[in-house]
This record gives C-alpha cells, sequence and structure tokens, in this order.
C-alpha cells in the first residue's frame, strides 16, 4: 500500500456541491428534468431511471423555487473523479485520508446561512421529496447529520434517513453506532443533543461520514484529507454544532430526550423497506442556507445509495484482509450484493489453501459479509461477468466451498433470522502449477491494442455494398 499512500491528491479534486456538478455537466454527466416535476414519487421516478448514466437536476420541482438533485454517483468511477485520483488508487486513498486527518477550521461566517429562517416549516421552506412507493412520506436522505459528544465537544458525522413527521419535526432512525451513542449520553443527563443536518455538500464529506472511525473521531476531519484541504466549519445559529460552511442548507436542532414517535417504512439499500417503529425525534430550531440553495436527494436503495456506503466498506476490508494476507490485492463489495454482503476478493495467489483463509477473514471483517468469491489476479472484480467466469471454471462445491452456519449477519437481510446468517466462500483461484496451458486464459494476441477506426470501414453499408455487387 505504500506506492498508493503516496499518491497526490490531484488539483481536480473540487471542494464544494457545486464544484462537483459543474464537472458532471461539463463532460455532459448531468441531466436536466423539465420544471415542475412533482416531489412525489416522480422526481424519484426519474432519478432511478438515470440512476445508472446521469446525475439529474429538477429545476422548480412541484414549484418550489430550491431545485433538487439525485444521482451524484451512477458508477463507482465517479466516486474516484469526484476525489481527484484514478479509481485504482481509490480504496488507499480513503484509507489514507482515515490515518492522515486533516483538522476543520473555523470561519466566522460561510454562505450556508446567509438566509436564516427561525420561524420553522419543513416542506414549505425545502424541497423534500418522497422516494420509494412505500415510504411513509417525504424523507431528508443526504443530510449529513452533524453532532457533538456531550462530554467532549468531539463532533461526529453521520447520514441518518430523517422522515418529516410535522412542520417543525423529524423522526430519525438512529442505529446502534456514534449519534446514538452520544444521544443516550444527553438523554440520561436529561438534555437533549444539538444536532444540524447538512444538506447539499461535496461528495468527499457525505464519503467521510460512512468512514468506519472510532468514536470521537471527526468524520469531517476526513473529508478534509480527503479532499487535501481543510473544511472550512461555521457556527450554528441556535447551537454550537459547527457545521461545513460551503453547504447549501443547514437544519438546526434538537434530538428530544424521552420522545419516540412513529417512523418509516422508508426503502433501504437492501431494495426492501426497513419497517416503521418508535424512534427518536428531533425538534429543528432553524433552517439556514445559501441566497439561492439546491437540495440533495438520495433515492433509498439507488445506486448512489450502495456505492456511497460501500466504498469506505471496502477500504476498511481491504486493510483488514492486507494486515492477515499480502497475496490480497483488491476487493470490491458487488452491486448485486447491495455493495454490503457480497465481496469479491483478488489475489495473487502463492499458497495453496489461502483462499480459504482469506473466506474466513474476510466474514470476521465485516458482519455484513455473507458471501466472499476469491478469484486470481487475471480477473476484472469490477466485472459480475468475469468473477461467474472464474466460479465456472476454477470452483468445484465439494472441494473450493465453504459454508458456516448461524453466524452474526445483516438484520436488513430479509432472509436472515434477524439477523443470523449462514456465510458462504468460493475459492474460485485456480490451482498453481507448472503446467503453462492448464488454466491459461485464452487471447486474442492484439485484441487489446487494436484501434478499431484503424481497421474499419467509416461507412460499412456502402462497403458491404460494393463488396456484395462484387460478388453477384
Ligand atoms: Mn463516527
Amino acid at each position: 500500500m505504500s506506492e498508493a499512500l503516496s499518491q497526490p491528491v490531484r488539483p481536480s479534486a473540487t471542494s464544494d456541491l457545486r464544484d462537483w456538478l459543474n464537472v458532471l455537466a461539463a463532460r455532459g454527466d448531468l441531466a436536466v428534468a423539465h420544471e415542475n416535476m412533482s416531489l412525489i414519487d416522480e422526481i424519484a421516478a426519474v432519478a432511478k431511471r438515470t440512476e445508472r448514466e446521469k446525475a439529474v437536476l429538477f429545476p422548480r420541482p412541484g414549484g418550489h423555487p430550491i431545485p433538487v438533485v439525485a444521482n451524484l454517483f451512477t458508477q463507482r468511477e465517479w466516486v474516484a473523479d469526484a476525489l481527484g485520483v484514478a479509481e485504482t488508487h481509490l480504496l488507499s486513498h480513503v484509507l489514507s485520508a482515515a490515518t492522515n486527518p486533516v483538522p476543520s477550521t473555523e470561519v466566522a461566517s460561510g454562505p450556508c446561512q446567509d438566509i436564516v429562517h427561525m420561524d420553522v416549516d419543513l416542506l414549505k421552506q425545502l424541497p423534500i421529496p418522497k422516494h420509494n412507493e412505500l415510504d411513509s412520506g417525504p424523507y431528508i436522505t443526504a443530510g449529513l447529520l452533524i453532532s457533538r459528544n456531550p462530554s467532549t465537544g468531539v463532533q461526529n458525522v453521520a447520514i441518518h434517513r430523517c422522515q418529516v413527521s410535522g412542520p417543525n419535526r423529524i423522526g430519525v432512525l438512529l442505529l446502534p453506532r456514534h449519534t446514538l451513542a452520544f444521544f443516550r449520553m444527553a438523554e440520561q443527563a436529561g438534555h437533549a443533543l444539538e444536532i444540524a443536518i447538512a444538506i447539499g455538500v461535496h461528495p468527499a464529506l457525505l464519503l467521510a461520514s460512512q468512514a468506519i472511525a472510532p468514536l470521537d473521531f471527526d468524520e469531517m476531519h476526513i473529508a478534509g484529507a480527503l479532499l487535501g484541504r481543510s473544511i472550512d466549519v461555521v457556527k450554528c445559529k441556535t447551537n454550537a454544532v459547527r457545521v461545513p460552511a460551503q453547504a447549501e442548507i443547514v437544519i438546526e436542532g434538537r434530538i428530544l430526550p424521552q420522545v419516540r414517535e412513529p417512523e418509516g417504512p422508508f426503502g433501504e439499500f437492501p431494495q426492501y423497506y426497513g419497517p416503521r417503529g418508535a424512534r427518536e425525534v428531533i425538534e429543528v430550531d432553524a433552517i439556514t442556507h445559501r441566497k439561492h440553495p439546491i437540495f440533495h436527494t438520495i433515492v433509498g436503495g439507488s445506486f448512489e445509495h450502495l456505492v456511497m456506503g460501500g466504498v469506505p466498506r471496502e477500504a476498511t476490508l481491504l486493510q483488514h484482509l492486507k494486515r492477515s494476507f499480502p497475496s490480497v490485492l483488491d476487493v470490491r463489495l458487488t452491486r448485486g450484493g447491495t455493495c454490503r454482503y457480497h465481496l469479491v476478493v483478488k489475489i495473487d495467489k502463492a499458497n495453496e489453501g489461502e483462499p480459504k483463509n482469506i473466506i474466513m477473514g474476510a466474514f470476521s471483517g465485516h458482519y455484513d459479509i455473507k458471501q466472499v468469491v476469491v478469484v486470481d489476479k487475471d480477473v476484472d472484480i469490477s466485472s459480475s461477468e468475469e468473477i461467474e467466469w472464474a466460479v465456472a471454471t476454477r470452483f468445484q462445491a465439494d472441494r473450493d466451498l465453504v459454508l458456516v452456519t448461524g453466524a452474526q449477519g445483516s438484520k436488513l437481510d430479509p432472509s436472515s433470522r434477524d439477523g443470523i446468517s449462514a456465510k458462504l466462500g468460493f475459492d474460485a483461484t485456480a490451482p498453481i502449477t507448472t503446467d503453462p496451458l492448464a488454466f491459461r486464459r485464452i487471447q486474442a494476441k492484439g485484441a487489446d491494442d487494436v484501434v478499431l477506426a484503424n481497421v474499419l470501414e467509416q461507412s460499412p453499408g456502402a462497403a458491404f455494398g460494393r463488396i456484395m455487387a462484387a460478388l453477384s
């Protein structure tokens, strides 16, 4: 990894949402929808249809003056582009950012506070969409929920699904992670937890929020390292939380102690609904935003949702595996496996049996991992077709399969028994052999280097006509 750690951040790394949208527009990757598409279902439907090709900007959604943007990433490669690194260096760049954080810089003012609303009405002031069919209503899905450790003041940055429950009320799902830890500390002391939700930020901040960092490790500092420059932050108007100065929109509020209200259902990353339940509640105190802000939304279960969580997990899993297995070259959480459950590991195999050790190592890397396929270095792990080919030609179930029953898995996997899950591993590597033809991939010599424009007719129809005329 040392060669990768020294890879410099390219100057193309952008710093706010608008910079990234400018990049996308300049290279033809930003679609613009007609005005007045409905915030209920319609925006999500269009974003879903373009999730593999284009980011989409929706002007005047539902007549609202604030435009909505979706699909900041439609391909894994875009994540690398947004960070200004080559895709081959993406994981090492993410890892290096987590180990070399760049502290934020507090500034006196920022565009995110150009306009201040102390009289809050969420659905009037912001264009908040409803996404999947059976979602309980409009949700804020791309907001960085920033909170402060009540005793140390260290901030945490995470994304939580936020249901609009009333003009100044949000139902929030706090899974057992850092925001919940801070909230429990506040609640036990009888206090609300001050928070802010920053919407419309650079992709690096969204990615950093998904890093597997320890408690009391401010993810904003990882974002600074991802971008190669410190993130400017400003203090909220109504509380002590510091938010990115360049954010488009900030919602300030408090998670109320001893209050739980219904939240959900909501369409989640496994492509199923997370159920309704009694959840924590945010009371909103203020909304601040730029003069003419942009609202970012993530359609639940869209590719943007999957890859945003997948890339930081890949980085952590790669680091975990490399520590024990020097032969590991790269990992991928596949799209079909919801960028969470199915892992592919590429290795430069040195010893027989090693792939099975790697499979067991991967299961211990994260409880979400349900299936591991280990392949050789000649397999392109960004291609599900290539991975299937490796299984088809280098794997025998009676010899190369690893099966573990009754392990901890993902509670969001509906086939698990409340999170109790089996684990499946495939050693799809070729045996180490001295036979030069065994497991040697066929190859049309020069196929990769051929320049088609130099060898194919520009007008094939006319050329075909001439050839057939001569043959008649
Ligand atoms: Mn954290």
